[in-house]
């Protein structure tokens, strides 16, 4: 069974659009089918990915708005080999566009529908905000994935996003779970990091992958490469944490 899984928190730079990359590519070493979803108008997930968002006739925003199948859209990226729903700047007039069409929370939901048998995951890579864009990732997702750094504000913009998974469970997606907190660009010397992941242990039992993503700088130099870090530097430190982190969500999904 395909497992669609929504990668969010509204704050930006806790390694959200790093996790949804890296997870894809280590998914796809894997031997998994893996779509990746890029729902952010930023299209950092698509240049990442090694593909140009500013050379894209259509991208998601079509599909959001009805004009354009995901059959139409997506594209088969060469390095890491997941395919790739991409996104560009056109994105950001979704939010405001969709607010008159029908069924606006469900409408990336819907367009995933018919292709979704074709993938073991679908990755959804959300925009740093809980707004409508964010709504639809939530609203067509089986669970989430928080990545979080371990820092003073944590936890307080956790409840925020609970609260909306919440909401999001009444109204539209009953079955919606947090599939895991993720601890990211994470410095074991630094105690504060520990108290707060810590501190998540006990408020999240359970919930916290016990994969951790430690700050490693070929992370960050692999998207300058339009690469997954597997195809920049396979043994580095960030690729083998991907790599479990794959593990750990497969042995949990058997
Ligand atoms: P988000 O999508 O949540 O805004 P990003 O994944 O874009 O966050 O990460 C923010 C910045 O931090 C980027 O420049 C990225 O390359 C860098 N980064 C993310 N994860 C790591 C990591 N584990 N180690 C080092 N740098 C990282
Ligand atoms: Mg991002």
């Amino acid at each position: 069974m395909t497992k669609i899984l929504a990668i969010t928190n509204q704050k930006g730079g806790v390694g959200k659009t790093t996790t949804s990359i890296n997870l894809a590519a280590s998914l796809v070493n894997a031997g998994m089918r893996v779509l990746l979803v890029d729902l952010d108008p930023q299209g950092n997930t698509t240049m990442g990915s090694g593909v140009d968002k500013r050379f894209l006739d259509k991208t998601i925003y079509q599909v959001l708005l009805g004009e354009n199948l995901v059959t139409d859209v997506f594209l088969a990226t060469t390095p890491g080999k997941y395919d790739l729903l991409p996104a560009n700047q056109e994105l950001a007039g979704a939010e405001i566009e969709m607010v008159g069409l029908d069924k606006r929370e469900t409408r990336l939901k819907d367009a995933l529908h018919p292709v979704q048998a074709s993938y073991d995951f679908i990755l959804i890579d959300c925009p740093p905000a809980l707004n409508l864009l964010t709504i639809n990732g939530l609203c067509a997702a089986h669970a989430v994935m928080i990545p979080m750094q371990c820092e003073y504000y944590a936890l307080e913009g956790l409840s925020d996003l609970v609260n909306t998974i919440k909401r999001i469970r009444t109204s539209f997606n009953p079955a919606l779970k947090i599939e895991g907190l993720l601890r990211t660009m994470f410095d074991p010397r630094n105690l504060l990091a520990q108290q707060v992941s810590d501190q998540l242990q006990q408020h999240f039992a359970g919930k916290v992958y016990q994969t951790i993503i430690p700050r490693n700088i070929r992370l960050a130099e692999a998207p300058g490469f339009g690469k997954p870090v597997l195809y920049h530097d396979r043994q580095s430190k960030g690729a083998r944490a991907y790599f479990a982190l794959a593990d750990e969500l497969l042995a949990a999904s058997r």
